[in-house]
């Protein structure tokens, strides 16, 4: 042990003490988030939007034919082997089977009341 000196020893605790002191940051920050939010009377799902955004259409209520699965990738792949530029143009949009192309779904937490 007497290779490390006391300076490398004190640098060490430091840099241990400032990973902790992030991760406790980070932690903290999310209590302090939802309790605030539950403190000032707001939903901690949606914060009083009474609506969580789509995960899978990003809250556009419609997603690329496909699109989820990469296959788009591959089409666009063919259509430009064939010489086929409008093929962006025509990609279709369906509607979002998760909320019925709504966009969102309405808040379990705030339906419940
Ligand atoms: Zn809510
Ligand atoms: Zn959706």
């Amino acid at each position: 042990m007497d290779k490390i000196t006391a300076s490398e020893a004190a640098g060490l605790g430091v840099g241990v003490l400032l990973v902790c002191a992030t991760i406790a940051a980070t932690k903290v920050d999310a209590f302090f988030s939802s309790s605030q939010r539950s403190s000032l009377g707001l939903c901690k799902q949606c914060g009083n939007l009474r609506r969580l955004a789509c995960s899978r259409c990003k809250g556009t209520g419609s997603v690329r034919e496909g699109g989820i699965l990469g296959f788009t990738l591959v089409q666009d792949f063919y259509d430009e082997r064939l010489g086929n530029s409008e093929s962006n143009s025509k990609v279709k949009q369906i509607a979002c089977v998760k909320c019925q192309a709504k966009g969102y779904f309405s808040c379990p937490n705030c339906s419940q009341l």
